[in-house]
């Protein structure tokens, strides 16, 4: 079955006070949120994003490299939107390229941060694109109960609201009768105007609309407060943090962590926690674990604390001969004490001798039990120096860090 997409972002979002499509939300742009959404769903062949004519270098750096490079920028048209939402819809259909007239396409509003695979399947199961399903209509709308009572403006009363409901995006299509909507209307510009969607449109002209049920988290953002609101929705849905990753406050970070040991005899080597055998090990007023060391740093670094020396004083004589893994839980408890859990590390260790490539997968397993990760997030690589590091071990690492709890004294606000 094909199935291509147009998502509208060429509004100039005057109640917003500007383009509501580009306000961060979630640690992405607005329109980036149904994009991402839309390009997960692996039956659509193109999308259409319209924007404000002249724009779409702006909007491309706004979506960032990452979306779009995930995405397969392959899949992805640009067209500039028109005067009316009806010529932008257009310009959008226009740039997808060989679809058949009896595809179907999607419409939809990217202030609306989501679209829910479940509510994509209903509407082409509406217009029957599933095995063994009859087709019921030429286009399919995503509905919501109206909760509110609601009042005719100028006179007593109002609609029951049990008879009416509220209208989503995405709205589905078959092509060419989408298309042939937007002709009639280019011939009854007065009752087009009317019909604020493209369902009302498909409608005026003669055809059948059904209904599915549609999805909270697709909300439209009008106003800037919705924002928050939206925010609290989406959290934990398909591809969003369940936490506040993106918040300037919050979210991931990573740290850097360097430390260099001297090579001595009547050693033993310790690294990212494990005993290597080797005729020397590695100096140090602990087990001399330079790996775990630099990993500490790292996991410090992240958290934005001092460094290693400030929690393990290298003069204190209760911390002889300590070994690193223990000195590791307890800059793992700090992490944990402060908001935030390990989410992947990596090791670089520049030794001469021994050869260390052998005691990789051990090294691995090690560090991903005693920062509980699992060993695909954990990497340890291991480099000879050319020769530089005779007498001495380098260790350089990076650990990610992501939270898992309000900041202290930001609760609420967070
Ligand atoms: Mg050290």
């Amino acid at each position: 079955m094909k199935l291509n997409a147009v998502l509208l972002a060429a509004g100039t979002g005057d109640r917003f006070g500007g383009p509501k499509q580009l306000a961060p939300l979630l640690g992405r742009p607005v329109l980036a949120h149904a994009l991402s959404d839309i390009l997960s769903l692996e039956a659509v062949a193109q999308v259409a994003i319209v924007v404000p004519p002249g724009t779409r270098e702006a909007y491309e750096e706004a979506i960032g490299p990452a979306i779009l490079a995930r995405a397969d920028r392959a899949r992805i048209r640009w067209a500039d939107g028109g005067m009316t939402r009806r010529d932008s819809v257009l310009a959008g259909l226009r740039a997808i390229s060989g679809a058949g007239p009896d595809s179907v396409v999607l419409v939809h509003d990217a202030a609306r941060p989501y679209v829910s695979a479940r509510v994509v399947d209903d509407l082409l199961a509406a217009l029957g694109r599933r095995a063994g399903m009859e087709p019921e209509a030429d286009g399919a709308v995503p509905v919501l109960p109206v909760a509110d009572t609601l009042r005719w403006r100028d006179e007593p009363g109002g609609p029951d609201r049990a008879s009416v409901l509220r209208v989503q995006t995405p709205q589905a299509f078959v092509l060419d009768r989408l298309e042939a909507a937007h002709a009639w209307g280019e011939h009854h510009p007065d009752v087009a105007a009317s019909r604020t969607d493209d369902a009302g449109l498909v409608e005026a002209a003669g055809g059948r609309i059904a209904q599915v049920a549609g999805d909270a988290r697709a909300e439209k953002i009008t106003r800037p407060e919705d924002l928050a609101v939206a925010a609290v929705r989406l959290r934990g849905a398909p591809g969003r943090p369940t936490l506040d990753v993106g918040d300037r406050r919050g979210g991931d970070r990573t740290g850097f962590g360097l430390d260099h040991h001297r090579l001595a005899a009547g050693r033993p080597l310790w690294l990212c926690g494990i005993e290597v055998p080797a005729d020397e090990g590695l100096e140090g007023h602990s087990d001399g674990d330079v790996a775990l060391h630099a990993v500490i740093n790292a996991m410090l670094g992240a958290i934005g604390a001092p460094d290693i020396g400030t929690f393990f004083p290298p003069d204190d004589p209760a911390l002889a001969g300590i070994a690193s893994a223990t000195m590791t839980r307890k800059a793992l408890r700090e992490v944990t004490a402060r908001g935030f859990e390990p989410i992947h590390a990596q090791v670089v260790l520049t030794a001469q001798r021994p050869r260390l490539k052998p005691h990789v997968p051990a090294m691995v397993q090690s560090l991903s039990r005693l920062l509980g990760l699992s060993e695909t997030a954990v990497a340890v690589h291991a480099t000879t120096g050319e020769g530089l590091f005779k007498g001495a071990i380098e260790a350089h690492a990076i650990v990610s860090v992501c939270r898992t709890a309000p900041c202290p004294g930001n609760q609420g606000v967070n």
